[in-house]
């Protein structure tokens, strides 16, 4: 079989492949992005809440925020794609543990330019109704909110194609090598050369490390979302999270999706729907949101997918110590969606000049874990 040339293997279709494939393509690189499924967007991307939100605690992830929530907000103005934005804002709900050191982010948000609002829990209830017990007060989002994950995928594939990247869906990578000063990437009997890979595998990308004989410290994690029958009230939930029990909810059309994180599921490629976790997650919520005690569930809408997690639930983004030429951007948890116009840009930059300089990954660096790095603590 002949090889196919490109300056650079992106391995993986979902949202942060297609964002970095059409930033390599602007600065004038030869792509190819190989894609196991038949089409973008069928790993996590296709399976997420598609929020997106501010309300960080660390400096480097709200900074990442701050570039791609604006960027979303820009996007049909910019490229003529609608990509489903609504600013239907996040509202966290914030017990009184928390709130002192809550406000002390919320003050780093708003410093660095973030918009965020901080209601009292009464207040808060002109959004979403909920039991005020135990809460000190609620703070709101008004750039967050949420985007269609699908409709952003595949307008930057389409705005790649058009600057000549070159997409091979139903192309499985499954032996990588090192060739000269650059990398040979198999499909089966085909064979791909380049002189950079960019492993954006989502929950995958410690496989795809694996093929290369690399450590990349990101695996997958099965995360549920419940889907409930059509609501009476007309108003549209923000992303709302109770952050004394890690319950959220948001609208959805005439409907709210909900769920709850679940810290005791071993880590793995767990499938399905399971309704003793609906159970837990029902019987945990209906305390803040009592209006639960009235709630139709559709099963057959719930879903699930998986996040892929690095050691601390923040994204690695950055080049591989142990391999010239290789870039990882994985590990993003449940903020893939929201951080993908940023790491777009920051994998092109790396790529094209080594570095970064719009935005800073540095903090996201492999080697990171174990050493004095803060951790992020708005995991949702
Ligand atoms: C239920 C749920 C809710 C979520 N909610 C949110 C949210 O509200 N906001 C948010 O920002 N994030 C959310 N996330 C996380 C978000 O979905 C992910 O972080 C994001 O989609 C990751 O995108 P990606 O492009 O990096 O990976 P993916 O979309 O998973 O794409 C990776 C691609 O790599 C391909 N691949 C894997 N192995 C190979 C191989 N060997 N060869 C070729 N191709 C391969 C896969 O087929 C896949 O298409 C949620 C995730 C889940 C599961």
């Amino acid at each position: 079989m002949p090889k196919t040339r490109s300056d650079v293997v992106v391995i993986g279709a979902g949202i942060n492949g297609a964002s970095s494939a059409f930033q390599l393509a602007s600065r004038g690189l030869r792509v190819t992005v190989l894609e196991r499924d038949s089409a973008p967007a069928m790993g996590s991307t296709g399976k997420s809440a598609a929020g997106v939100r501010v309300q960080f605690t660390t400096a480097p992830n709200i900074r990442l925020s701050l570039y791609s929530l604006p960027a979303y907000r820009e996007f049909a103005d910019r490229y003529g794609h609608d990509i489903g934005y609504k600013d239907i804002g996040y509202l966290l709900l914030v017990p009184h543990a928390r709130w002192s050191r809550h406000l002390e982010s919320v003050e780093l948000q708003q410093s660095l330019g973030a918009p965020v609002e901080v209601f009292a829990p009464e207040d808060a209830r002109r959004f979403i109704d909920f039991d005020t017990e135990g809460l000190a007060g609620a703070t709101y989002g008004p750039w967050d909110g949420v985007i269609d994950p699908h409709m952003v995928t595949h307008a930057w594939v389409a705005m790649g194609k058009g600057l000549g990247v070159d997409y091979r869906m139903n192309r499985r990578v499954t032996a990588i090598e090192r060739s000269g000063s650059g990398w040979e990437v198999s499909c089966g009997t085909e064979r791909y050369s380049c002189g950079h890979i960019v492993n954006v595998a989502g929950a995958w990308s410690g496989e795809v490390g694996r093929l290369a004989g690399l450590d990349v410290p990101v695996g997958p994690k099965r995360i549920q979302i419940f889907m409930s029958a059509p609501i009476t009230d007309t108003r549209t939930y923000p992303l709302t999270i109770d952050l004394a029990t890690g319950v959220y909810v948001r609208s959805e059309g005439d409907r709210v999706l909900f769920g709850l994180d679940n810290l005791t599921q071993p880590f793995g490629f767990t499938e399905g729907v399971d309704e003793e976790w609906l159970e837990h997650v029902l019987l945990t919520g209906v305390g803040r949101f009592p209006w639960w005690e009235e709630l139709g569930i559709d099963l057959r809408r719930s879903w699930w997918g998986y996040y892929g997690v690095s050691p601390d639930n923040s994204p690695i983004i950055g080049f591989h110590p142990d391999a010239q030429g290789w870039i990882d951007a994985c590990g993003f948890s449940g903020h893939g969606i929201m951080h993908a116009p940023a790491t777009g840009v920051a994998v092109a930059e790396l790529v094209a000049n080594g570095r970064t300089s719009t935005v800073d990954v540095d903090h996201f660096r492999h080697g990171r874990f174990g050493g004095d790095v803060a951790v992020e603590a708005n995991i949702f």
